[in-house]
């Protein structure tokens, strides 16, 4: 039987970040379980024989749910599925919404790894962007997570008004003495309709300059990995052996099944798109796409030199060493290829959306 990974998607959130513009939602508990319900449904439904290797609760913020909600999707995941004994399964959670009870619940249920939102380690920042935690309850919830898993990510924004590079390796350096072995950086996105993007038309709010991004990323980035860790995606860091498996799997373009609302998946080189409003998703509707030989090329390429996995010339239809920059990439240093594989310096991750769309021309 060929191995999967599951993704189930949790769209509640405890109040509504102020940069947020992912599909997620304030809800009461009736919601919730009606949710649950429906969920479960499609698990059921969708069941494929194959052993799952990765299990991942996202969100919105799977730790708004109750122990028991929680373990009713735990328990239909197992019911339906085979998972191996050491499969990866983990949830993602908010500071705020972590309790003892919380981490005994998915302990029991065999989460191995939790990834934290912290964001920021400074009040003013997250006073601003809306979250409800501060840097205490983010410093004390850790210490309280690490009492049950030793398998913690924590996501870390880069852009946040007046929080450089000082400022960022001051947190991550926190981070690492609390015992974190995995950090996720991201740059800040500014969505319109968003309070966020308001705040920053009125001038109530100045995040860093792109310029000024790119420098803290970098002075974040030297710092993690002269802590031992590897940059081993463009925005992923982690000591060895603790790489999210379940991304890799979508690095490596393996199979997944999502479930719940805006949930994807991808089966037999087929992708499927579930609706993304509850009233919708209640009627079933998805969408699915196969790509042509030239998308699947293109997402190789572009998954493969986004990550240390590289790209194997092998499995591309197109001739990669035909195109008209390949040759100077590789001449530059930018690009390195041994026995047919093909990776990009991380020293370019930066530049890497220019690169690869290059890389695509003919
Ligand atoms: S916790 Fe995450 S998903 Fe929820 S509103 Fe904030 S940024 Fe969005």
């Amino acid at each position: 039987m060929k191995d999967i990974s599951l993704y189930i998607h949790i769209p509640f959130c405890e109040k509504k970040c102020a940069y947020c513009a992912f599909n997620s939602f304030c809800a009461k508990d009736d919601v919730k379980e009606k949710y649950i319900s429906l969920l479960c449904d499609e698990i059921k439904r969708r069941k494929l024989p194959r052993i799952v290797k990765t299990i991942y609760f996202g969100g919105g913020t799977p730790s708004t749910l109750f122990p028991a909600q929680f373990k009713r999707i735990y328990d239909c995941i197992y019911d339906n599925f085979d998972v191996y004994d050491n499969a990866e399964f983990t949830v993602e959670c908010n500071p705020n919404s972590i309790t003892e009870e919380l981490l005994k619940c998915y302990k029991s249920c065999r989460v191995n790894r939790l990834s934290i939102g912290v964001q920021s380690l400074s009040n003013k920042s997250l006073k601003k962007i809306g979250r409800l935690h501060d840097k205490q309850t983010a410093l004390d919830k850790i210490k309280l997570a690490r009492k049950y898993f030793d398998n913690i990510s924590c996501d870390l924004i880069v852009g946040l008004e007046g929080e450089d590079g000082k400022a960022l390796t001051g947190y991550a350096k926190q981070l690492l003495t609390l015992g974190i072995k995995h950090i996720s950086c991201y740059f800040l996105e500014v969505y319109q309709n968003t309070p966020l993007f308001k705040m920053i038309e009125e001038k109530k709010y100045k995040p860093l300059t792109d310029e000024e991004q790119i420098s803290a990323f970098e002075k974040l980035s030297n710092y993690l990995i002269d802590a031992g860790m590897e940059r081993y995606e463009i925005s992923n860091f982690a000591y060895p052996e603790y790489e999210s498996k379940h991304n890799t799997n979508y690095w490596k373009r393996g199979e997944y099944l999502g479930f719940g609302i805006s949930a994807h998946s991808f089966i037999d080189g087929v992708r499927t798109e579930n609706a993304a409003t509850l009233d919708d998703y209640k009627m079933g509707i998805t969408t699915s796409e196969k790509l042509t030989v030239k998308e699947e090329d293109e997402e190789k390429i572009m998954l493969g030199l986004r990550c240390n996995l590289g790209v194997n010339l092998k499995e591309l239809k197109v001739d990669l060493k035909e195109n008209p920059y390949y040759k100077d990439y590789i001449k530059q240093g930018i690009l390195t290829e041994k026995e047919g594989l093909v990776k990009l310096n991380p020293m370019f991750y930066q530049i890497s959306n220019t690169i690869i769309s290059n890389l695509f021309e003919k």
